[in-house]
């Protein structure tokens, strides 16, 4: 079956009254996900067709809060389950005020520990809020409703003991806490995306193994753009049609990379299979088919809405 995509660039339509007449004509029908633009960093928010919300990441700093405050209702003070891909300060810091200001149903995250203080309140505060935690392993999968999963493909393992040990060398490319980042495959009908957190392609050779289980309408690309995410094997079992970078407008990472721009827009399976068994022999490049590319320092906030057949993505500028 053929799956529809939509890329609507009209600024006018993300107005919180036009906003606000889709909600009443199709709550319950749609799937819609909200990157959040934080600057340099994830957080990306998700509110069911089920009426549940989740929450990826909490970008650098509080900008998050009042992006919660824009996309959920008024009195909504609850998030069902918050997920935290891994412990950096550009995907934790936000999330410390959100455990504090919203009634969290459970926290999702990676194992991989960080001996940073942005990354100790955050422990304190989920310690003190008591609130629920599932370390993320391979194989586990939320169940949204009859037609939503989220599976998580990674990391592998879950086993540290995140307060009694310390451990910054749990990742499997040595002591890079980006590659225990959760990896999330969410689906939705025919709809799916995938969120790779900041996980390099180290990370992205072991999924390989998922084969077409990868395949995505939407790649949300990982490390910001980096040039060590993103490759092209990876990219040819995704064969995601679009994909969204969050990053911050002249980070001092240089994020995203020129060369995972150009893989991007530059992609095509055909391509993808020449140059991975021609890359000695310099063959050109064919004709490409391409990834649309959206991301946050150009467009500010980026939504998607599916309703598990046709999805669209809304740019806010
Ligand atoms: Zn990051």
């Amino acid at each position: 079956m053929k799956r529809y995509f939509i890329f609507l660039a009209a600024v006018a339509l993300f107005t919180a009254v036009i906003w606000g007449l889709i909600f009443v004509k199709t709550q319950g029908v749609l799937l819609e996900v909200i990157f959040f633009d934080v600057g340099q960093g994830d957080s990306i928010l998700i509110k069911t067709p089920y009426e549940q919300t989740m929450l990826v990441d909490g970008g650098p700093d509080n900008r998050v809060l009042n992006k919660l405050g824009d996309h959920l209702p008024p009195l909504q003070k609850r998030i069902d389950i918050v997920i935290l891909t891994h412990p950096h300060a550009d995907h934790v810091t936000g999330l410390v005020e959100v455990l504090k200001r919203y009634d969290v149903g459970v926290v999702i995250m990676s194992a991989a520990y960080l001996k940073t203080d942005i990354y100790g309140e955050f422990l304190k505060t989920l310690r003190d809020k008591n609130t629920s935690i599932i370390f993320a392993k391979a194989g586990q999968a939320l169940h949204f409703g009859p037609k939503m999963d989220v599976d998580i493909l990674w990391p592998e393992r879950n086993k540290l003991d995140l307060f009694g040990g310390y451990n910054e060398s749990f990742g499997m490319a040595g002591n890079d806490v980006n590659d225990d980042s959760v990896v999330t495959k969410m689906s939705f009908g025919d709809f799916a995306l995938l969120m790779t957190g900041d996980a390099t392609s180290a990370v992205e050779k072991q999924l390989l193994a998922y084969g077409n289980g990868l395949r995505a309408d939407i790649l949300k690309v990982g490390h910001h753009g980096s040039k060590y995410s993103s490759s092209l094997e990876f990219l040819k079992l995704v064969q995601p049609q679009a994909s969204i970078i969050e990053v911050g407008a002249r980070n001092r990472y240089g994020h995203p990379a020129p060369a995972t721009l150009d893989r991007l827009k530059n992609f095509s399976p055909q391509g993808a299979d020449q140059l991975l068994k021609s890359e000695t022999f310099g063959v050109e490049r064919p004709q490409a088919e391409n990834i649309s590319i959206f991301r946050t320092d150009k467009d500010s906030d980026i939504k998607v809405l599916s309703n598990g057949y046709t999805t669209s993505i809304f740019k806010e500028k």
